[in-house]
């Protein structure tokens, strides 16, 4: 411990207590405790270090659809968390709720049951799809996918999967096995999980590979709508077709929904689009009523009684904690009392139809926009054209979310809730922004 530990613990915490500090000292405070004590290379990253003019944008508080940097400048938040902001910031149906549970009890005793956990789940089962009754609760999409590899796993006695080209489960080493981009996985590689990856949309190469696999996988692991792989929604009917092809072949099919969970994508749930029931769920993200760290798998009776004589066979400290609970419950409450994925059906085709109508008027700058719901993508003709975009658009204060494929395509991924007069502001900067590259840039 150094001497003065104890002074650096007031100065964190007076921040914490007070109000917006003033930015000349604490700018230069936070990039260097960024540079020095969590990793410079994150500053080098950071558009808000990167595009922000003259001052880094370090972000103080938001509300709704809207963030303010410390230095009072104003963004439209289309980036949403890269999904947990379906609920904008600060719903103050999920602030109340989470703040009730917080005046009861914040955690759990780990020995009396503990109710939220089970009205959660109880919940979750009226909403879910088919015989998709039983939650299990963990702290992010990347433990889901843990558990649902796992459960996979211990029901079928097999220990490779397949999963998806361009496909984003996570970073644990298990969800990192199944993911598409071979640079997060190669520096892991002798310790990983076996997993071969098929083409999203290929009917027939899924069908080949699960047939031909030797040995036999688990399970085939898929998102019906690709997220970080630039808002890919699987073609009409694929995912009815994987469900066919892993009954056919007693093969398992996980869905993973931890980015279009909750009405992202226009229905509560992205596999109702094709009406199709999986064997394992995976949530997160948004399912926290952005309030909350929070994700689930859900499977049915069937998959879940391997679970049954030892539950703690896999099990973990905070999930499904109390306040986690209190805030996931109130997320799906508003999302189900206003529509949300409605709104979302609805906002999005707008964007679908207005941003379309800009790539036919900057053809050498946007090719297309795609996606489903409020989980879309511009795909621009090229990298270099998408970061000048994007990073136009930080200057103009609208924030958009980069995907892990490349520059070229780049999210809009706002809140369910975000406002029609928001929207119309965002869609009038992105005109402009296009029209500055297209003149500047080619
Ligand atoms: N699965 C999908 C589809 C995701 O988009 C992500 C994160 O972006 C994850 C899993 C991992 O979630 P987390 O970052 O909460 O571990």
């Amino acid at each position: 411990m150094t001497a003065d530990a104890k002074r650096v613990s007031e100065d964190a915490l007076a921040i914490v207590m007070g109000e917006r500090p003033n930015p000349e000292a604490f700018l230069p405070h936070i990039l260097d405790a960024f540079a020095s004590y969590v990793n410079p290379g994150i500053l080098k990253a950071r558009k808000s270090v990167t595009e922000a003019g003259d001052e880094a944008a370090v972000e103080w508080e938001g509300y709704g659809s809207l963030l303010f940097d410390v230095s009072g400048r104003r963004f439209i938040d289309c980036l949403g968390g890269y999904g947990i902001y379906s609920f904008g910031m600060r719903h103050p149906d999920i602030v109340a709720a989470v703040q009730a549970q917080l005046n009861r009890s914040p955690l759990h005793s780990q020995e009396l049951l503990d109710p939220l956990r089970a009205l959660l789940a109880e919940l979750l089962a009226a909403t879910a799809p088919g015989d998709l009754t039983r939650s299990f609760f963990c702290n992010s999409g990347t433990e889901a996918v843990e558990a649902a590899i796992k459960l996979a796993m211990w029901n079928t006695g097999r220990h490779t999967f397949v999963a998806m080209e361009n496909g984003f489960h996570g970073k644990t080493i298990g969800s990192v096995s199944l993911m598409g981009p071979q640079r997060y996985r190669e520096p892991f590689q002798p310790a990983l999980i076996e997993c071969t990856l098929v083409p999203y949309g290929d009917v027939a190469a899924l069908e080949h590979t699960v047939q031909t696999s030797s040995p036999k996988p688990a399970a085939v692991v898929l998102e019906a709508v690709q997220g970080e792989g630039g808002a890919i929604p699987a073609p009409d009917g694929y995912l009815a077709d994987v469900r066919r092809v892993c009954t056919n072949h007693g093969v398992l099919m996980i869905v993973d929904e931890v980015q279009t969970c909750l009405g992202r994508t226009g229905t509560f749930f992205a596999v109702e689009h094709d009406q199709v029931v999986p064997d394992i769920i995976c949530l997160g993200k948004s399912l926290g009523g952005g309030i909350m760290a929070m994700g689930a798998i859900m499977s049915s009776p069937k998959w879940w009684k391997v679970w049954e004589p030892n539950p703690f066979i896999h099990s973990n400290t905070f999930g499904g904690n109390p306040l986690a609970c209190a805030a996931s419950i109130a997320a799906i409450h508003v999302a189900l009392r206003d529509d949300l994925a409605g709104e979302a059906g609805r906002k999005g085709q707008r964007f679908l139809d207005e941003v379309g109508a800009m790539a036919r008027r900057y053809p050498n700058v946007l090719e297309s926009i795609t996606g489903r719901g409020l989980l879309l993508a511009m795909h621009f003709k090229s990298n270099e054209i998408g970061y000048a975009v994007s990073a136009d658009l930080f200057r103009r204060g609208v924030l958009v979310a980069g995907t892990t494929a490349n520059a070229r395509a780049v999210r809009i991924e706002p809140a369910l809730t975000i406002e029609d007069d928001l929207i119309t502001e965002v869609l009038q900067i992105l005109d402009a922004a296009l029209s500055e590259v297209a003149r500047t840039n080619i």
